[in-house]
């Protein structure tokens, strides 16, 4: 075995991948991914250590700790250079961080607690060698952790740290930061380097549920204080006939430099999967050459990708394997990279400088179109907080029979196309609440409205899902009832990614009983973890779509 890495929807048999990954991770990128988390690890615990001295927490260290942990998640960084460099990085900081503390704490006969630090593996551990990182690299995988209980108890928590690093890495790209949510990262990933008891470690995966929340929230804030209020907004999914630059990704601050540099170049910018969210934001709506949205989500990235005929920008996940048909026009930026892809970063002062690429598509060809209609989106739960007392009215007199959340990541297994079938079997006293590219199964479907309020709602991103939540929460207020069960509200969650988790475990910190997730369940839970989320939660697998759509409806 050279590797084993079983963090997302896609691992091999469902169990793991164990040579090359299935989403092309090489066997050297998922090793020195492995080595990046347990080093960060030791900076948890140092950070940790030093918080409970009474040490103040370092935003310029915590935003590097995020973006670390966000360059792990699947189909961000497939290019060992950035990763080598993601670790020399993070022992730098880590000897800084050791520094402080034993300035801080540790008299010249030293003390308990800083004997406790300092003797820790991951603490311990530095290199400042290619070779010796790459020897470390094969040593502390997932499988370091011997018991299958305790490892995938540990796993779940890290993947849903990551997805909470993530979001909390845009908020702070855009200048947002909540330091309690810092403390929590490092409080965790000291608690799953050590603790080994597993009722504690599943409190941990609930609470990291919890703050999920609140680094969720911390985006809704920084995105609709940054670029306005979002709003209900058609996006053509057409193209115009100039050339343009094709953004993917979720950073929005990458997008606002691109719309900035690209005024008055005669160059347009498409937006690609997760980034039609950009759209709903008014101060980036109002650039004229924000043309539309084009192709659909992620996993299609090479037909979309090749039809585009100008430069394609990744600002994060999700990346692909990058094909020959536009091998020479890509770019990469923030925590995502790929070998041989250019990567464009960015200037603390001045954001992205994106000329390489305007140049680029200036001598470009224009998009050819694959598509010609229009999709609304945008409801983000301010809109829907006005429109809480006509949807209960609406639920009253039976017109919604149910709202079905049908939301998270898409992806190339056939197997999803069950959330497209189940959006059309759905009665037409449904409503579809979604955020996230599980969209793209359906969004194109013309399912109606129910009292002037469309059946499918679309509130963005994967990072949107705070809306969702934020929904339920006014629904239940407006309900009067007591949880989120008694709402007439099923979950039905496509889940692919390490973000995912992260939502899934904000439901389930919120008492959400008897989701559906699919297309299958994730492979890192043991038998035993599996048990235990079916019995206390009623979690359950997806299975026939007609049966499931059926079955939702009434609520089972
Ligand atoms: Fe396999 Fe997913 Fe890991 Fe890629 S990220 S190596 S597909 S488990």
């Amino acid at each position: 075995m050279h590797m084993f890495c079983y963090q997302c929807q896609e691992t091999g048999d469902g169990k793991a991948c164990t040579h090359t990954g299935q989403c092309g991770k090489s066997e050297e990128a998922a090793n020195l991914q492995d080595l990046l988390i347990y080093v960060l690890k030791g900076v948890g615990i140092v950070s940790d250590a030093l918080i409970r001295a009474g040490g103040p927490i370092d935003r310029r260290i915590g935003m590097f700790v995020c973006e670390a942990l966000f360059t792990t998640v699947t189909d961000t960084n497939f290019d060992p250079h950035p990763l080598r460099d993601y670790i020399t990085r993070a022992l730098a900081i880590k000897r800084q961080l050791r520094a402080r503390y034993a300035a801080m704490v540790d008299g010249p006969e030293g003390c308990a607690s800083t004997r406790t630090v300092s003797e820790d593996a991951q603490v311990v551990w530095d290199a400042t060698d290619a070779a010796e990182i790459l020897k470390k690299a094969y040593t502390v995988g997932v499988l370091a952790t011997s018991d299958e209980d305790v490892r995938s108890l540990r796993e779940l928590i890290t993947y849903a740290l990551k997805g909470l690093a993530a979001y909390t890495y845009h908020a702070n790209i855009l200048g947002y930061f909540n330091d309690a949510i810092l403390a929590f990262l490092y409080r965790a990933l000291t608690a799953v380097s050590r603790n080994d008891r597993l009722g504690e470690l599943v409190s941990l995966a609930l609470e990291a549920g919890k703050v999920n929340i609140e680094a969720m929230a911390l985006l809704d804030q920084a995105n609709n204080e940054t670029f306005g209020q979002s709003r209900v907004t058609e996006v053509p999914l057409g193209v115009r006939k100039i050339p343009a630059i094709l953004i993917s990704g979720h950073d929005l601050k990458d997008l606002a430099d691109l719309l900035r540099q690209t005024a008055g170049t005669g160059v347009d910018v498409y937006t690609h999967s997760e980034m039609i969210a950009a759209h709903y934001y008014p101060t980036l709506n109002q650039f004229a050459q924000l043309a539309g949205n084009y192709g659909s989500a992620w996993w299609n990235q090479d037909e979309d990708f090749a039809a585009f005929n100008g430069p394609i920008v990744v600002t994060s996940n999700c990346i692909t394997p990058v094909a020959p048909a536009y091998a020479s026009r890509i770019f990469t930026t923030g925590p995502a990279a790929y070998p041989g892809v250019p990567h464009i970063t960015r200037d603390t002062h001045e954001g992205v400088d994106f000329a390489p690429v305007i140049a680029l598509a200036q001598r470009l060809p224009p998009p050819t179109a694959i598509d010609r209609q229009t999709f609304t989106g945008g409801f983000g739960w301010r809109q829907l907080a006005e429109a809480a007392p006509r949807l209960v009215e609406l639920v009253r007199t039976g017109e919604i029979q149910r709202f079905i959340v049908i939301a998270g990541c898409d992806g190339r297994d056939a197997s999803r196309t069950y959330y497209r079938e189940v959006a059309e079997r759905l009665p037409a006293t449904a409503i579809i609440l979604t955020a996230g590219c599980a969209k793209y199964r359906f969004m194109k479907l013309n399912l109606g409205t129910i009292g002037g309020i469309p059946r499918i709602i679309d509130a963005g991103q994967c990072n949107d899902c705070y809306s969702l939540v934020k929904i339920a929460l006014l629904l239940r207020d407006a309900c009067a009832v007591r949880s989120i069960n008694e709402l007439p509200i099923s979950f039905d969650i496509a889940w692919y990614g390490q973000k995912a988790v992260a939502v899934l475990l904000s439901l389930l910190h919120l008492g959400v009983t008897g989701m559906r997730l699919g297309p299958t369940l994730p492979g890192f839970l043991s038998p035993r973890v599996r048990a235990m989320l079916i019995e206390r939660f009623a979690l359950r697998a997806i299975g026939p779509s007609a049966v499931d759509a059926q079955a939702m409806m009434v609520g089972r």
